[in-house]
Parts: C-alpha cells; structure tokens; sequence
C-alpha cells in the first residue's frame, strides 16, 4: 500500500488522566508514514487496564508498520493489526496471573493513498469512538460495542436513557480478553479538509457531540484543539481518563 506522508497530515494525541481517576488507563499512539492512528481505553484490576491498553498500541501499531507492503489489502492489514493487539495482550495475561482478563478497547484509523484518491478505514472493538469533521458537520462514524447501544438499537432503550444507565459502561466486544477479536471495519473516501477524532469514552462521557463539533471548529490547531477538547472533559468534572487523537487530511 501507498502512504499519506507525514507532511500530507495535521496529527495531535493529547492523553489524560482526569480529575478522579489516579492512574491513566489509556494509551494512543500513530505511525504517520504509515498512516496509522490509534486510541485504546484499558481496563482490569490493578495496573493491568494500564498494561492493556499500552500493549495494544504498541504491538497494533508496530504489525501495522512491518506488514504494510506486504498486507493483501488496507481491510486484512487492519484486521491483522487488531490480532496481533489481541494476541499480546492474551498472552501476557498467561504468563502473568494478576493480569488475567485485562483488556482494552481500540478505535483505529488507516489512511489509505489509492489511485482514486486517499481512502479512510476505521476499525474499532468496544466503545471508543471514531468521529468526522466535514462541512461544519461533526459526523460519529462508529457505533459503540456496549450494551446500552445494543438496546438503543432495538428499541429498548431511548438515547437519552442509555446515556444515564448505571450499565453504560458494560462493553459488548474487546481486545484481550479472550483468545481472538473481530475487529468492526468499515471505509470511505476521504477529502481534503476532513478532520477524524479518535477518543476514549472519557471524552464523550462529559461532553455532547454539539459541544466537541464546537471545538473543532473553534480551533484549527490540531494540537490546542486536543488540549482544549480535554480540558473541557475536565472542567464537566473528568470523571474518566480521556484521550482524543487529531488527523486532518491536507
Ligand atoms: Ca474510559
């Protein structure tokens, strides 16, 4: 596969640990040669969350660079990177027992540089989320693996009642916990000027998608607009770790 270069790219990862929390479960991390960007919100007891969600960086990012040119296509590339994540991260909690059951969740964005134009591939497990800037439009392209969302979906449950269900936080799919993952992939073209927010639930927790979508517009500076995004998270009462990642397309 072809890459967007790091100069084709506004990138910004801001990670924090919050107002409540005393340790920062999440970790984020990008290639930009690559074209790879990841947020991962890590949970079990102890200092295993923390484990979680650094292993799954670290080894989706470092499958992602050295399969690259070699991958079949942007999809298997992308479904292999969230194996290998899942991988180490099972086999860790193996060799060491105070780990067992640690997981994370991962929202993933590859950019793709095709004939036709550059091509967005989102892969995520859980409910960290992957949302959209275009027009002055903010746009969530993915939809929570969690069982609020679940119920939303069927009619169980209004949005608004799933946003203050004791059970929101209740993930449905995670990389880690067992043995494999499927990853949920989807793509479309990208444009010029288009911005991807990639964040934890922290994030989206303490601030509505209208007071986000403000934000972004307010500021063009992908890395004070991370900053800000967070300090907002904070001043709602930062009850989570948040993490937002930044990538406008240039
Ligand atoms: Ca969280």
């Amino acid at each position: 596969m072809a890459t967007i270069t790091a100069r084709n790219l506004e990138v910004a990862g801001y990670t924090d640990r919050g107002r409540v929390r005393s340790v920062n479960e999440d970790a984020c991390g990008f290639h930009a040669d690559a074209g790879l960007f990841v947020v991962c919100d890590g949970m079990g007891g102890a200092a295993a969350g923390e484990v979680a969600s650094h292993l799954a960086v670290e080894s989706f990012i470092q499958y992602g660079r050295e399969h690259r040119a070699e991958s079949a296509s942007a999809e298997a590339l992308l479904r292999e990177s969230v194996l290998a994540a899942n991988s180490a991260i099972y086999q860790r909690a193996q060799r060491q027992p105070e780990l067992e059951g640690m997981g994370t969740t991962l929202v993933a964005l590859l950019l793709e540089e095709t004939e036709a134009g550059t091509r967005a591939w989102v892969a995520h497990a859980g409910d960290s989320r992957c949302y959209r800037l275009r027009a002055g439009k903010l746009q969530q392209l993915t939809l929570d693996h969690s069982l609020v969302e679940e119920q939303v979906r069927m009619g169980r449950l209004t949005r608004r009642e799933a946003e203050r269900s004791p059970y929101r936080a209740i993930i449905t799919r995670a990389v880690g916990t067992t043995d494999t993952v499927e990853a949920e992939i989807m793509h479309m073209p990208a444009e010029t000027d288009d911005l991807y927010l990639l964040c934890s639930d922290g994030l989206t927790r303490e601030l509505q998608d209208d007071e986000i979508c403000k934000i972004l517009l307010a500021e063009p500076d992908v890395q004070l607009a991370c900053v800000h995004l967070v300090a907002k998270a904070n001043a709602h009462g930062g009850r989570d770790n948040t993490t937002v990642m930044l990538v406008r397309v240039r």
